[in-house]
């Protein structure tokens, strides 16, 4: 092979020429100069290699970087776009790069590699890890996400050299990745191109259907454009507005796609709106056009959309509005307009790309790259608080294809939640903090409940309380990654929090049935046990007594085996022995309440070993216990720890009188007994009376006699009782 020097660079090659006539038209000659040593580097370094279509390779990298050219990125990114294939796919390595081109483009190069060699199998799992690591390389440098959508691409567009089961699989990985995060980093162009390009690939068939009968249909409208072109320009230019742009857009198949399937359309429903596209100098001039359009014809207030105020989460800015004509058809036609400024439609072109377009004017694009750092932190936040890869994908796909809505702090921050966000995605959008200790939640001050969906423009007041913790009921209406994530997070340590605990307890109780305790043990006595019994650590061990999936005894015998010789032909531990554990407060991870007797404190109860769920406390009389007495066996004797706070459910049964208003005395007298209820059903109806159950809560037995005793007094209750 011939070397290379830089001298030769002065003569451009065919193949360099398309980039360097993009790269002539912003980039100083310097570091054209710098683009070029790399482009002669990575022709080298792939010299006897071929696409499969046949070409030379260098035609492919070359082409990656003339897309991100045309986004007027940086020399480093170009160069690392023109390297990109080069550790993969030649001898050539990362520190090969770092000393001839530097770090950065070492660094961006050995990002885009690691993400080449992912392969985005069917299963479910190694795809999420993939798209784990793919999260990862964009949040370190944001331009290696660039350059492998700019890889990808120009893969995508040269597809056809593939077998179709190859093209199929591609198709649908550029559908679910790339075209979505595309789009959440604002690169429309490339963004469309990826969905109708991925959608060719996946199906061909469906494409060539939709993509004749669409241009059919455009081809019938032109005229209509046409004529109405005239009107508006006219009216525009009577209210002396310059116009930058007016093009009457067309929507790209897979969005129309996707509407007929999503939203059962038809083509013919679809492609009946117009979409027209005015682009004016500045800000104000938008919404001068709004005004003249809204006057020209009938505006469909309900579909209007100020992006301006409001931007989308990736940034994008524009005014939405619908308009039906007047008086040019004898049919009212719809038109859906948008309406930008030249900067925001850059913006909506090039998206965080822009940022490096507009380095050096106003700060104002540099929004953005704001938001897409701001989105990718948050994406790192999450990742670390999410269990499984396939959680953490579920929680950034909810994030990719958003439907948002706007909601205002209560100091008018607007914040933008998926669709059918609760008050508690609020509160864990603002802090992690604010979600765990949130009690209540005020929409525009009005009290409601934390799972209310919000709306659009509601003020969100979240009301906290010191001490407060998240309610894994929380998890059924929580719709944003970061709420789940944290709530997940915090139960999980919450349960392993308590069965420690609680395992711990259980030990010691039958250490002390042998008159022993867990401090007389020698020191690292319960260490070695718990490697005997293949637990890492003993708190490993506690959680595993403590969940129930580990007898406390045969531990305790283990521990005291060696020590004392114990009868070890004895393992039926009479349970009697043993010391009970002391039940306090209410329900917890670990310990819960059968609600088949509803134990308070003041009721004789005992305890069962329940395997993965810890423990759940029975009254001694509670019918189920006598129904099976392998139970007895099985159970360990409890006691209430004392003083013990705490609300507890108890179920009592009352017959009522049909009377009107019986219903809400007895209710009333509850209340006023100082008792919650919890839920009533109505179990019995007869002519005379009716049977009501009322699951309440209470402190103990003394204040459930309490309750007792204002129902009885109530003159319509002809029995109450408590359940047994
Ligand atoms: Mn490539």
């Amino acid at each position: 092979m011939k070397a290379v020097t830089v001298n030769e660079a002065k003569v451009i090659p065919d193949d360099f020429m398309p980039l360097y006539f993009e790269l002539t038209k912003y980039m100083p000659e310097d570091q054209i100069e710098s683009v070029n040593k790399a482009y002669i580097f990575a022709k080298q370094a792939h010299t006897g290699q071929y696409r499969i279509s046949g070409e030379p390779y260098i035609t492919h990298p070359i082409s990656a970087a003339i897309t991100l050219a045309e986004l007027r990125l940086d020399s480093q990114c170009i160069m690392a776009a023109l390297l990109h294939d080069v550790i993969e796919d030649t001898l050539i390595d990362k520190s090969d790069l770092q000393t001839q081109f530097g770090m950065e483009v070492a660094g961006i190069v050995d990002g885009v590699s690691k993400l080449t060699q992912m392969e985005f199998g069917s299963r479910a799992e190694a795809e999420a890890e993939n798209f784990c690591k793919m999260i990862m390389a964009m949040g370190r440098d944001i331009r290696v996400i660039l350059v492998k959508l700019a890889d990808r691409l120009h893969n995508m567009r040269t597809i056809s050299a593939l077998a179709p089961e190859k093209r199929r699989l591609k198709g649908r990985e550029t559908l679910e990745i790339y075209a979505p995060i595309a789009n959440r980093l604002g690169m429309h162009g490339i963004y469309t191109e990826f969905e109708d390009l991925g959608f060719a690939a996946l199906y061909p068939m469906r494409y060539r259907v939709l993509k004749a009968s669409v241009t059919e249909r455009e081809k019938a409208f032109r005229q209509i454009e046409q004529k109405l072109t005239e009107i508006i320009i006219a009216r525009l230019q009577k209210h002396r507005i310059q116009v930058h742009s007016f093009e009457w857009r067309k929507r790209h198949l897979y969005s129309i796609y996707k509407k007929m399937r999503d939203k059962r359309m038809s083509v013919n429903e679809i492609l009946e709106k117009l979409p027209l596209r005015i682009i004016v100098a500045d800000l104000e001039s938008c919404y001068r056009v709004l005004g003249v359009m809204h006057n020209l014809f009938t505006p469909r207030l309900e579909r209007f959309k100020d992006f301006i105020a409001v931007p989308k989460a990736n940034g994008y800015r524009a005014l939405h509005t619908t308009l039906l004509t007047r008086g040019v058809y004898r049919h009212a036609i719809p038109i859906d307009l948008q309406i930008r400024s030249v900067n925001m439609n850059k913006l909506a072109e090039f998206g965080i790309s822009a940022h490096w377009q507009e380095k050096s004017e106003t700060g104002k694009l540099d929004r953005a790259h704001v938001r897409a750092q701001a989105w990718l932190n948050g994406l790192l936040e999450m990742h670390k608080n999410t269990g499984t890869p396939q959680e953490f994908v579920d929680a950034v796909k909810n994030d990719l294809f958003p439907d948002e809505v706007y909601v205002f702090t209560p100091k008018g921050k607007i914040l933008e939640l998926p669709k059918g966000a609760s008050a508690v995605d609020f509160a864990y959008t603002i802090h992690s903090d604010i979600g765990n200790t949130c009690v209540a939640a005020k929409l525009d001050r009005r009290l409601a409940p934390l799972s209310t969906p919000l709306s659009n423009g509601q003020t969100v007041e979240i009301i906290t309380a010191e001490g407060a913790k998240p309610n894994p009921a929380w998890l059924n209406f929580v719709v944003s990654g970061k709420a789940r994530a944290n709530i997940r997070q915090y139960l999980k340590c919450q349960q392993r929090c308590d069965s420690i605990h609680l395992g711990q307890e259980l030990l010691n109780k039958a250490m002390s049935s042998f008159s022993k305790n867990l401090d007389d043990l020698p020191n690292n006595r319960l260490q070695d046990i718990a490697q005997e019994l293949a637990y890492e650590s003993t708190d490993d061990l506690f959680e595993a007594i403590g969940l129930g999936n580990q007898m406390a005894f045969v531990v305790a015998k283990h521990l005291l085996g060696q020590l004392e010789q114990t009868n070890d032909a004895n393992p039926n531990l009479e349970p009697g022995k043993l010391q009970p554990i002391h039940i306090k407060g209410s329900a917890g991870m670990v310990v819960t309440f059968g609600e088949c007797c509803y134990p308070i404190p003041g009721d004789p109860i005992l305890a069962l070993m329940n395997s993965g769920r810890g423990i759940v406390v029975h009254t001694e009389q509670c019918p189920k216990l006598e129904q099976t007495p392998t139970y007895f066996q099985q159970s360990i004797p409890a006691c209430w720890a004392e003083p013990n706070e705490g609300e507890f459910k108890v179920e009592i049964l009352t017959e009522v009188s049909n009377q009107r208003g019986a219903l809400a005395k007895l209710a009333a007298a509850i209340a006023d007994a100082e008792a919650n209820i919890e839920d009533i059903n109505l179990t019995e109806k007869a002519e005379q009376c009716t049977r009501i159950s009322v699951v309440l809560s209470v402190k103990d037995r003394k204040h459930l006699a309490h309750v007792l005793r204002r129902v009885r007094n109530v003159k319509n209750v002809l029995r109450v009782w408590r359940r047994r």
